[in-house]
C-alpha cells in the first residue's frame, strides 16, 4: 500500500523533493494545493513541475477516511464512525461552542491505560493512529461537513480527546500537530489545539523539549493518590508527586494555564475532602479546573452526582480563587462517551457482510430518534 501524503510534515516533503531531486519549493504549492484548495489529485497541480505530479500520483496515496456512520445529537454534536485502510473504526465528535466548531479526535484504536471510567479502556488498546489517520480524521469530517451540512461548517478547533491516550502515541501526535499547525496548510494556531493527557510522565516530560507548544490538559479527576489510583491504574506507576514534578517543566509561558478535568463521580471524589486535597496541590494562577460530571453508560460503575452536589463543588473551587467551569455533557443523546458507540457496533454485529454497517437497529432506537433528516 502506498504511504499517505497526509503523514508528510511540511518539512519532511520539502526533505523528500529534495531527495528526489525535485525542487523543496514545491512543497508550499503543494500544501496549499493539498489543505487549502482541497485538490488531491497531483495532476491538477497545475503550477507544480510535471516529474513532481507523476511521482506524487504514482508514490502516494490521498485517500481520506471512510465515514461509516454519523449521529446529530440534540445540542449539536455530531458524532462520527470513521473507519481507516485496514476496517479498523474510531470515533471522531465535532462539538459546536459558540462562535467555535471543536473537533474531538482519536489517537488509538482502544487504549491501554485503563481507566475504570472509561468505555474505550474496555477495548484494549489494538494499535496507534498514523499521523495520516489523525489528520484525516480533520479533512474527513470537514469534508463531509461541506457536503452534508453547509460551506460554513468550518472545523476552528481540535482537542485529542477521543479514544486513545496521545503521549501513548507521542512521535504521530507531533507530527499530526505539525500538519495541522503548518502555515502553509490548514495553519491552525496553538491556542486551537489541546492535547489531553491521563499523565504518562516520560512523555510529559519530553513536552517541554520537542512537541509544539499547544494547550495541555491533564485528566486529574483527583488530587488524592488512592482515589486517582481507583479511578486511573496509570497513577499506580505515576503517581500526583511524579506527575506534578513533570508538569512542573513545562514551560507556562508558551503552554499559558494547564486545564485540569476532573471528573465528578457521586461519593468518589466529590467530597470536601477531595476540595482541600485539591486546593493544596494547584496553584489557581497557573491552573483551570474543568469539572466534568460523569456521563453514565450502561454498565458503567459511577453515577452522576446531583446538580446540587455538583454546583457545591463549583462553588467550593471558585471560593477558593479558581477557574473552574462545569463542562456540559455534549451529545449523551448519541451514546457520546468516549468508545461507546463503536462497542455497542461490534457488540450488535452491526457491520455486513461487506463491512458496512447495517441499518442501524435498536442501539438505537435512542440514537436514531435524535437524528435530525
Ligand atoms: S480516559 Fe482516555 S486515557 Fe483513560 S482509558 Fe479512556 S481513552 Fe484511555
Amino acid at each position: 500500500m502506498k504511504p499517505s501524503f497526509f503523514d508528510l510534515t511540511y518539512d519532511e516533503l520539502k526533505l523528500l523533493l529534495t531527495e528526489k531531486g525535485l525542487s523543496p519549493f514545491g512543497a508550499t504549492q503543494m500544501f496549499d494545493w493539498v489543505y487549502r484548495k482541497w485538490v488531491h489529485n497531483p495532476q491538477e497541480w497545475s503550477n507544480v513541475s510535471k516529474a513532481a505530479r507523476e511521482f506524487f500520483t504514482e508514490n502516494y496515496d490521498f485517500s481520506l477516511l471512510k465515514v461509516v456512520w454519523n449521529g446529530l445529537s440534540k445540542d449539536g454534536t455530531r458524532k462520527f464512525l470513521v473507519k481507516m485502510n485496514d476496517g479498523q473504526t474510531v470515533e471522531t465528535v465535532a462539538i459546536p461552542a459558540r462562535e467555535r466548531l471543536t473537533l474531538c479526535v482519536s489517537s488509538q484504536v482502544g487504549c491501554a491505560v485503563g481507566c475504570t471510567f472509561c468505555h474505550t479502556a474496555t477495548q484494549g488498546l489494538k494499535r496507534h493512529l498514523k499521523a495520516s489517520e489523525v489528520v484525516g480524521q480533520y479533512l474527513t469530517i470537514q469534508k463531509w461537513l461541506h457536503e452534508n451540512v453547509s460551506m460554513d461548517e468550518k472545523l476552528t478547533n481540535i482537542v485529542y480527546m477521543g479514544q486513545g491516550e496521545p503521549l501513548h502515541n507521542y512521535e504521530n501526535m507531533k507530527k499530526a500537530t505539525l500538519i495541522f499547525m503548518a502555515e502553509r496548510g490548514l495553519a491552525l494556531g496553538q491556542r486551537r489545539i489541546t492535547l489531553s493527557t491521563s499523565g504518562l510522565v516520560p512523555a510529559i516530560e519530553k513536552l517541554a523539549i520537542d512537541f509544539p507548544p499547544v494547550n495541555i490538559a491533564l485528566s486529574l479527576h483527583s488530587a488524592r493518590n488512592d482515589v486517582r489510583t481507583e479511578l486511573m491504574p496509570i497513577n499506580k506507576v505515576y503517581d500526583l508527586e511524579r506527575l506534578f514534578n513533570a508538569i512542573k517543566k513545562i514551560p507556562l509561558k508558551a503552554h499559558r494555564r494547564i486545564t485540569y478535568e476532573y471528573l465528578l463521580a457521586d461519593g468518589i471524589n466529590d467530597t470536601m475532602e477531595d476540595v482541600v486535597a485539591l486546593e493544596k496541590l494547584l496553584n489557581p494562577k497557573e491552573s483551570k479546573i474543568n469539572l466534568i460530571p460523569f456521563n453514565e453508560f450502561p454498565g458503567s460503575k459511577y453515577k452522576r452526582p446531583s446538580e446540587e452536589k455538583i454546583m457545591w463543588f463549583l462553588d467550593q473551587m471558585i471560593k477558593r480563587g479558581f477557574t473552574c467551569t462545569i463542562r456540559t455533557t455534549k451529545g449523551s443523546d448519541i451514546l457520546a462517551a468516549c468508545g461507546q458507540l463503536k462497542s455497542e457496533f461490534e457488540k450488535l454485529n452491526l457491520w455486513d457482510k461487506d463491512n458496512k454497517p447495517k441499518v442501524i437497529p435498536s442501539i438505537a432506537s435512542s440514537v436514531r430518534q435524535n437524528l435530525t433528516p
